[in-house]
């Protein structure tokens, strides 16, 4: 193992064993108690140097000590051992006149120094990406998986396909920082298991963390999917640069990740955004939650596909499929693209109940923007149109005004994405998070 990784995976190590869950959406405060005692100010004065290093860099050492506000001194040893470790590389010498008078050598943060593993682990579905430390993929896959089949099973798979997804792309398992996943379901507030999730029943407080953590012996983070993909399309995609947006992911189940002042807001227990769960009828279907009429018993893709094949003069494709429930909503989506008029009135009912939901959303939490994802969201407009229509009128027309309905950016990526932010997350911003800067040329020396 690199000395490179084998800080960084000591450090994650570290962390968390302090108790807290992923190290991410803990306050400044609280980390800065609990992280002061576990780690010397050297770590923390490295983390600073580091960190600023991988977002403003490339730097001279005296433009990272008047960044920082450490002395020259600190930033030199702490630098010295960046170099040595691996996590920076000196560049080429820069010309007097651009440092500031004096020549300087520009340092770079090392992105190769490791790789972060991104998983989105869906009810069908399992995707990995593999990416360097500055969240640039290196791989993606994708195979089928079936949660039905139990976490004794599923879980050994899911380490077995990271291991198999490593050594396919030439990735020695050694470099591995971190492995982040996004999980259908809510998960408690330690971000270790998920709690009573409705389509999964037999993964109830299963610890989904410690055991992946033992299969793979690396740091493991989890939350939720929606969650993953808001975070995901936060720094990635259609919501970089947005503070306040909604990331909707409409498929089976319906999921919401909220992104509030630019972090992923997940209420005090960890349940925030079970918009699938809102009753938007009092008298309605059962759900899976043991609710009636919530938003996803009635516009979920199971209620799509049964109103489209229930429509009159309906044309959707179930000659190939040996059971109605079996008709995806992949093939309604294709149908009402292609003009089936019962299809496209499945669709804009599934919209406007979406959009009833949402405008409760708008009046509550006054997001600029909502993505919609998911595999209804592949219907586009036929979609997006009720749905903002229903925002428009049964919202406050201030709130509403102000928020832009659009279609997500990284399709079947945005999960894993976010599952690699969430492990950069924990590798690297908590010491920032943990450290005011000292004042101005006060500095501890380790
Ligand atoms: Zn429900």
């Amino acid at each position: 193992m690199s000395n490179t990784v084998k800080h960084l995976v000591r450090q994650m190590r570290a962390r968390s064993d302090g108790g807290h869950g992923a190290g991410v959406g803990v306050t400044a405060g609280a980390t800065a108690t609990r992280g002061a005692g576990l780690r010397t100010m050297r770590e923390l004065n490295r983390g600073l140097v580091l960190n600023c290093i991988r977002t403003e860099g490339p730097l001279a050492r005296v433009a990272i000590a008047e960044r920082t506000r450490l002395s020259r001194t600190t930033v030199g040893s702490i630098v010295d051992a960046l170099l040595t470790d691996g996590l920076v590389r000196e560049g080429e010498l820069l010309s007097a006149a651009r440092s500031g008078g004096r020549k300087a050598t520009p340092l770079h943060f090392n992105a190769a120094a490791g790789v972060i593993l991104g998983v989105d682990l869906g009810r069908t579905h399992l995707t990995i990406i593999a990416a360097n430390l500055a969240a640039e993929p290196l791989a993606r896959q994708s195979g089928p998986l079936d949660t039905d089949a139990g976490p004794d099973i599923c879980l050994p798979r899911v380490a077995d396909a990271l291991r198999r997804c490593a050594a396919t792309h030439g990735i020695a398992w050694e470099t591995v920082v971190g492995v982040g996943l996004g999980i259908p379901g809510p998960m408690d507030g330690a971000l270790r298991t998920l709690v009573a999730p409705p389509r999964m029943p037999g993964w109830d407080r299963v610890d989904v963390r410690a055991a992946l953590r033992r299969a793979l012996r690396v740091p493991v983070y989890l939350d939720n999917d929606a969650n993953m993909g808001a975070l995901g399309e936060s720094r990635f995609g259609a919501g970089r640069g947005v503070a306040d947006f909604a990331y909707v992911k409409v498929g089976t189940g319906i999921g919401c990740g909220l992104v509030v002042n630019g972090a992923v807001y997940r209420g005090s227990q960890g349940f925030a955004g079970e918009l699938g769960h809102l009753t938007l009828d009092v008298d309605g279907p059962r759900c899976d939650c043991g609710n009636r009429g919530c938003l996803e018993a009635v516009a979920g893709a199971g209620a799509i596909v049964r109103a489209a094949l229930s429509g009159a003069g309906s044309s959707v494709e179930v000659a190939d499929v040996a059971d109605v429930a079996d008709v995806d909503v992949a093939n309604v989506v294709r149908a009402a693209r292609a003009g089936d008029a019962a299809s496209r009135e499945a669709i804009a009912r599934a919209g406007e109940r979406i959009g009833v939901a949402l405008a409760g959303l708008v009046n509550l939490v006054n997001p600029s923007l909502i993505l919609l994802d998911g595999g209804v969201a592949r219907a586009g407009e036929l979609l997006i149109a009720p749905v903002r229509a229903a925002i428009a009128a049964r919202s406050l027309a201030a709130a509403s005004a102000s928020a832009r309905i659009e279609l997500a950016a990284l399709g079947e990526s945005a999960i894993a994405l976010g599952a690699v932010a969430l492990v950069l997350d924990a590798v690297f911003a908590p010491a920032v998070a943990s450290l005011t800067p000292p004042p101005r040329r006060v500095a501890i020396v380790g």
